[in-house]
């Protein structure tokens, strides 16, 4: 499946973001960092995630891959900016929920994170959307084991 499948709404937020993905580079000193794959479709992604007063101060993250993959990784670095781990866990079954089907959460605010929607028409590619929000999990996981 290519962007071009997409209805035309999702498929400009979408390119828009792959084109000019917003967040991008290493976070120097950043107290969370997680990196993952899909090896289905040979995507990569690394977040860092720098906490301040409990709440995420900065989000950003480099990766390759798929359209689809790494316009996910510059949408959801936009909506982590400013929210505690816990909206950051509502946020990610959110976009899992959603993703399963569901309607989105009208208590979570998806921000260009909704345009994804149109990819659930595709399963294999859910994959590369879901890459970004089972990275960031795990380093929340790994994070709140070690402190
Ligand atoms: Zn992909």
């Amino acid at each position: 499946m290519m962007v071009e499948q997409l209805d035309e709404l999702y498929r400009e937020v979408i390119l828009d973001h792959f084109r000019s993905p917003r967040n991008v580079g290493e976070l120097p000193g950043a107290d969370i960092s997680a990196e993952g794959n899909n090896p289905l479709c040979g995507d990569q992604i690394t977040f860092w995630l720098a906490l301040d007063d409990g709440k995420i101060r900065d989000a950003r993250f480099v990766g390759k891959g798929c359209a689809i993959s790494q316009a996910a990784g510059s949408m959801f670095t936009e909506q982590l900016k400013g929210k505690t781990l816990a909206d950051v866990s509502a946020l990610i079954a959110a976009m899992k929920a959603l993703m399963q089907g569901q309607p989105p959460d009208p208590g979570v605010d998806l921000g260009d994170l909704e345009s994804l929607v149109g990819v659930r028409k595709f399963p294999v590619r859910v994959k590369c959307a879901a890459l970004s929000w089972n990275v960031v999990e795990q380093g929340l996981t790994d994070y709140t084991k070690q402190s």
